[in-house]
Order: structure tokens, then C-alpha cells, then sequence
């Protein structure tokens, strides 16, 4: 599968080349030139593997420059080495009012994240073989809480990668900020700088176009990549859970083999709902992607109205993990749905950086209303679908997770639409203890994380996942605190 930039002025790239570059150099996103079809009893015979063999199969159809060989034994390293707390890997919770949750928190940092940051080091290192790249990779990230986290977990120990971290020191929770400075490994640095997340994410931008830096890092045989959602390398293993969770319905009875299911995603930068998106139009029987958003809801107008306006009030919302107002990987939907109008998608992105608004053409709104519903939910249905998931379903569910069952309720509300749902569930409820207790009105809500997740835990009757209850006792590594004017220091340091 050869693969294009969304913006259409760039060569045509190997997968394997799309993976070490990240972005395309003319500012697009990498995208499949044209998305391979489904072979005959592809979904029968996937639902007879384990999740390991399920995810090779799916990821050969999208990295051709991979054998399948190749890709099961990263599978295997990924999901079957213990570091997921269960051997389903991405298991399938269903409730019998035909809504399934599919828990994609399984992984090392509770959160959906590690399912793609698990796989994107296995397949970036034996990516640059193939390019022809012998040099060593400093991953640089900014992070706003999750990323950073996975990205170290996924990226620790390998060699000939290095990983550094930057997260802004008020911008993260106190749970997600323990995750980071006690991470183990070699290899691995973590960044507090003083500021906000702009703040980190800019000065991180600043250093991947310093040239006298990149000089520095060339001469030592070294350059920097990302781990961030733009990057092909983390699309490609999300859409494997797509396949298999409709593998796993199929087996339990829940839809017949070929019948069409909707899926809902809680959407932030569009990478997991696009996984969805390709697995639809490769042809797994999805009905329609409900998109869901919190307050922030730039993408509920968007598909309802066809115009993308981003000029608008920002909200720190209770699912800080989809509070942004640019979702990045929204361009390669514009180019798969186009059908490859790179002109189209160069003036929208042209338009959204320089006036922060653009609109579609009629024909293009009518193929994005035909794929995707969206809606949105505020804090207050936040914590209303968290008190009602656990008082009906007798489940804890996150804050994120909250926002799209809310959504796919609202939608089945609308339309009486009684096609079973499958709700993308995105993180811990223990990643979230004090919004959880909150919604279940416990006055421990307001107490130091360690008795909220006690709390929470004697509440539930659910242990939480070792990952996060070993927080309190591990050593702390690293205490560093930068000015973002200083960052290249950092980096610098790490090098030597
Ligand atoms: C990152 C994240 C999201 C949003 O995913 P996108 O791919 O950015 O749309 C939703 N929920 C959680 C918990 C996340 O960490």
C-alpha cells in the first residue's frame, strides 16, 4: 500500500517511510492512497485467532513493506508479554440493551493510548532498516497527560531509541505527573516546564525545527521523531481493534457474521474514530460512527453544519483528554472522503490556520452525514451517564467513556435506532478518581488521590490495576523543572 500526503505535494511513501517521517514535508498527513478491500473470509477466519494474530493480520493489510511474520511477533511483544492486565487484550464488555463497551485500557498506563504507543517502537524500529536509516531516534513529546505516560512505557528499553518527555508542571493531574517522574527503563528522560501545555508544545515545535540542534544530534548519528497522533504507525493498530471487537460480537451472538453495528468514539484529535473511519470503508459492517464530543464540541457543529470553526472559547472540561478545538487527523477524513482532493484539503487547512474557519462543499458534507452522527455532552451529562452507568449497569466507567455512552444514547433516542452499538471505552475510572466519586456524590471526591482510589475501590468492589495503585510507593526519578526557553538544554544534557 502506497501512501500519499493529505496535502498532495509530497512523493508517495513506503509505510515503512511514512513511519519514520511522521508528518509528510509538505505539512500533510500520510494516508493510504487508496484503502486496500477486505479478502474473501477475512472476518471468519480473524475470529478464529487470539488478539495478537488478529492485529498482525489486520495491520498487513495497511504496512505491505511488513511481512505478517514480522508483524505478529511485534504483536506478540506488544500484547502477549504481560504487559496488559488480560489475555483478550481488548476485551468487549455487553450490556443486553445491545450496547457493548470495548475496553481499551488494558495496557501498562490504563489508558487507550498504549494500545497503538505499545506497537508504534517495534514497528519504528524495524522501519528504518528499510528506509535505509542506520541513525539512532530521540523521540521528543509533549505531553498533556496520557500521551507522555505511553509514549515512555511503549518507548523505554530499546535500543538505539531514546524517549524524553515534557509536561507542563500545573497542566497534569497529580496521578498523571507520579506516572511519568517514577518511570523506570533506560533510555527515558522526563521534563516539567514551568507554564502551560501551549507552553510545552511550543517550545517542543521550536526544538524540531532548530537546525543548529539537529546539526548536533546528526553529527552523533542521531535524529528526532514523534509519538504523537499524526503518525501513521499509531492509526494502523487502532484499527485492528475495530475488526476484532465485531470478531468478538459475532462469536458471543450479538450480531450475525455481515450484519452492521454502529461504533462511538469519545473524540479529541480524530486518530481513534479515523481507525474506525478506514475500517468502515475497507468494509467491516459499520453503520454509522457516532462522533462524541464534551463542550469543546467543534466537531459536533462540523458534521451536523459542515463548517469547522475554531474560533471559539476554550473549556478545561472533566475529559481534559478531548479538550482541543484543532483535531489534527480530521485532514485525513477530508482526503479519504474526497477521494483524494488534495487541492480541497489544502485550501480547508489553509483557511483554518488563517481566518480558524472553513466549509465544505455540499457533495463532501452529504459523504460525512452518511458515515458520522455526532453529538456532545457537558460536565453535568458527564457525571449524570457515570452515576447512571454504575447505578443501571453496575458499571465504573471514566469521564471520556461517560461522554460517548451518553452520546450513543442520545442517538438511539433520536433515530429508535436499535442496531447494536459499540462504545469505544477509553480509559481507567481509577485514571479519573475524583471525577468518578464526584458524579457518585462521595465526599471523598475532595481528598488526596491515594484515599479517593481507595475510596473508589472499596465503593466499586474493583481492585484498581497494580499500574497505578504502585504510584505512592515508587521512587521518584526525575525532579527536573525547565523554563521553556530553556528546553534545548535539556535535551542537550540527555544526549551527553
Ligand atoms: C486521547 C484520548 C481520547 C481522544 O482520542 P483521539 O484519538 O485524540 O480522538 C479520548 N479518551 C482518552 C482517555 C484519551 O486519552
Amino acid at each position: 500500500m502506497r501512501y500519499v500526503s493529505t496535502r498532495g505535494r509530497a512523493t508517495e511513501a513506503s509505510s515503512a517511510e511514512a513511519i519514520v517521517r511522521g508528518l509528510a514535508p509538505d505539512g500533510g498527513l500520510y494516508t493510504p492512497a487508496r484503502l486496500a478491500a477486505l479478502p474473501p473470509d477475512f472476518l471468519p477466519d480473524l475470529a478464529a485467532l487470539p488478539y495478537a494474530a488478529r492485529a498482525a493480520r489486520v495491520m498487513a493489510l495497511f504496512l505491505t513493506d511488513f511481512t505478517e511474520a514480522e508483524l505478529l511477533g511485534f504483536a506478540r511483544q506488544a500484547y502477549d508479554s504481560g504487559r496488559f492486565d488480560t489475555p483478550e487484550v481488548a476485551p468487549v464488555r455487553s450490556f443486553d440493551d445491545g450496547v457493548h463497551l470495548l475496553e481499551l485500557w488494558h495496557g501498562p498506563t490504563c489508558a487507550f493510548k498504549d494500545m497503538a504507543l505499545q506497537m508504534l517502537p517495534h514497528l519504528l524500529r524495524a522501519a528504518l532498516p528499510k528506509t535505509g536509516d542506520t541513525r539512532r531516534v530521540l523521540i521528543l513529546t509533549a505531553t498533556s497527560g496520557d500521551t507522555g505516560k505511553a509514549a515512555l512505557e511503549g518507548f523505554r528499553d530499546l535500543p538505539g531509541i531514546q524517549i524524553l518527555v515534557f509536561y507542563p508542571k500545573d497542566g497534569v493531574s497529580r496521578v498523571q505527573e507520579l506516572q511519568m517522574v517514577t518511570q523506570e527503563g533506560e533510555g527515558v528522560c522526563v521534563s516539567a516546564v514551568r507554564g502551560n501545555f501551549d507552553d510545552a508544545q511550543t517550545g517542543v515545535k521550536a526544538l524540531f525545527s532548530d537546525a543548529a540542534l539537529r546539526a548536533a544530534l546528526d553529527e552523533k548519528g542521531c535524529f528526532f521523531s514523534s509519538a504523537n497522533s499524526i503518525n501513521l504507525g499509531r492509526l494502523v493498530p487502532q484499527a485492528a481493534y475495530y475488526f476484532s471487537a465485531y470478531c468478538d460480537l459475532v462469536r458471543r451472538g450479538a450480531v450475525a457474521m455481515g450484519a452492521p453495528v454502529h461504533i462511538c468514539v469519545p473524540t479529541g484529535n480524530f486518530g481513534n474514530i479515523l481507525s474506525a473511519l478506514m475500517a468502515r470503508e475497507m468494509g467491516l459492517p459499520v453503520a454509522r460512527l457516532l462522533c462524541a464530543s464534551n463542550r469543546n464540541n467543534v466537531l459536533t457543529d462540523f458534521i451536523r453544519d459542515g463548517r469547522y470553526d475554531r474560533r471559539r472559547v476554550f473549556y478545561n472540561t472533566l475529559s481534559p483528554s478531548m479538550d482541543i478545538l484543532v483535531s489534527s487527523n480530521l485532514e485525513r477524513a477530508l482526503y479519504l472522503l474526497s477521494e483524494g482532493d488534495t487541492a480541497l484539503v489544502r485550501d480547508c487547512m489553509d483557511r483554518l490556520g488563517r481566518e480558524g474557519a472553513y466549509e465544505l462543499p455540499k457533495a463532501l458534507r452529504a459523504r460525512f452525514a452518511a458515515r458520522f452522527y455526532a453529538g456532545y455532552c457537558d460536565d453535568a451529562g458527564t457525571r449524570e451517564e457515570i452515576r447512571a452507568a454504575y447505578e443501571d449497569r453496575g458499571y465504573l466507567i471514566d469521564p471520556h467513556t461517560a461522554v460517548a455512552l451518553r452520546v450513543a444514547g442520545d442517538f438511539r433516542a433520536e433515530t429508535g435506532d436499535g442496531t447494536p452499538v459499540l462504545v469505544a471505552s477509553t480509559a481507567s475510572p481509577f485514571k479519573f478518581c475524583g471525577a468518578v466519586l464526584s458524579a457518585l456524590g462521595r465526599a471523598q471526591a475532595d481528598g488526596p488521590e491515594k484515599a479517593q482510589m481507595e475510596a473508589l475501590a472499596a465503593l466499586s468492589g474493583v481492585s484498581p490495576p497494580p499500574a497505578l495503585t504502585d504510584l505512592w510507593t515508587k521512587p521518584v526519578r526525575f525532579t527536573g523543572v525547565t523554563d521553556a526557553a530553556e528546553m534545548e538544554r535539556v535535551v542537550r544534557s540527555f544526549l551527553a
